[in-house]
């Protein structure tokens, strides 16, 4: 499999504004990996890359920001759940910059809710205009009514795609796949690389992004891309992630071959988005005890629940190396104090 650099030159090239402390940690995790006596466990810290508590958004801001404020934008828009992390990583970005930002945000009945608490506290500290909506994601119709009051007020809006995910999105992620790789060959042992890379993925631009690094890396198949889906079953999703993977690649001029393996692994759905279970508990607290580390009730505590599962059940053994691709989301924490049964 052949490295690509002019692709990766194409990506060096992209406009992009500096939002994220990088490269993020990358580092073995000893505790959790005796906790469980399977493969060996590394972690790369996504959740450290420092916007307002960080997350894999502020990776994809980098480059959609540097694209409004190419366009004249004013005023970043866009839209989420209620505890989006991306709505609060975009509203970071925007105070960043000087920009203006309007949140809109999913709430039952499209009534704010009573609690401000989470990433909504932060997004009222920084200074996030929200619009509350009873839509569904991708809440297209709001958006543009939002958009077109923000216009009408003399603003020059630039709507930024729900969860960061279009080709720039994608790119951002393919970034960091090679900040990785970089990282493993300065390590201990780069002539092996991971069994596999396991993630939460919902949007899919993180998924994508990953598969095109690894592309543009040339090792691409060497690793299982292991996207643990939140809130959707493979099917439906795979052409999405997969559309991605082609719009970013396309960006880029990086060759993709037909039919790439798409992992997603729909095992893990339980309740639904943001519903805690059992295994969300168990893989938050085990993180937490063993390694200091905080995982998040909706995305992270999933994937990690699926990572423990799967060694459970004899898919990764010792012997083999397992990474954890943190992409953040802890602020949510504080809005699941009851769902975690603490106290
Ligand atoms: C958005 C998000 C994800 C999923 O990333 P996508 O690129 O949307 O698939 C995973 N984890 C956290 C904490 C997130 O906020």
């Amino acid at each position: 499999m052949a490295t690509q650099p002019d692709a990766r030159a194409a990506l060096d090239r992209l406009p992009r504004v500096t939002l994220a402390q990088l490269p993020t940690p990358f580092e073995p995790l000893p505790n959790l990996t005796r906790a469980l006596g399977g493969p060996a466990l590394f972690i790369k810290r996504d959740d450290q890359t420092g916007l307002a508590t960080g997350g894999n958004k502020t990776r994809k801001l980098e480059f959609l920001v540097a694209e409004a404020l190419g366009a004249g934008a004013d005023t970043l828009i866009t839209a989420g759940s209620t505890q989006s992390n991306h709505a609060r990583q975009t509203a970071a970005a925007a105070a960043r910059r000087g920009l203006a930002c309007h949140l809109v945000l999913y709430a039952p009945d499209g009534i704010a809710p009573r609690e401000i608490t989470g990433n909504l506290l932060i997004d009222h500290l920084l200074g996030a205009t929200i619009h509350w909506t009873e839509e569904r994601a991708p809440y297209a119709a709001t958006l543009a009514r939002v958009e077109a009051e923000v216009r009408a007020a003399g603003r020059r809006p630039h709507l930024i795609p729900y969860g960061g995910s279009n080709a720039l999105g994608v790119a951002a992620y393919a970034s960091a796949f090679l900040e990785l790789a970089d990282q493993m060959a300065g390590g201990p042992d780069p002539a092996a690389p991971f069994d596999a890379v396991v993630f939460a993925t919902s949007s899919g631009g993180t998924q994508a992004g990953l598969l095109l690094g690894a592309q543009i890396a040339g090792l691409a198949g060497a690793t299982a891309l292991h996207g643990v889906s939140v809130d959707q079953p493979r099917a439906g999703f795979a052409p999405r992630v997969e559309a991605l993977l082609r719009d970013g690649a396309a960006l880029l001029g990086a060759e993709v071959p037909a039919g790439p393996e798409i992992i997603i692994d729909d095992r893990h759905l339980g309740g639904g988005y943001a519903v805690v279970g059992e295994p969300e508990r168990e893989a938050i607290h085990l993180m937490a005890r063993h390694e200091g580390i905080l995982v998040d009730p909706v995305y992270t505590g999933r994937a990690l629940a699926g990572l423990i599962d799967a060694i459970r059940r004899g898919e990764w053994r010792r012997g083999q190396r397992v990474l954890f691709w943190h992409t953040g989301g802890a602020a949510a924490l504080f809005a699941f104090g009851d769902a975690l049964n603490i106290g």
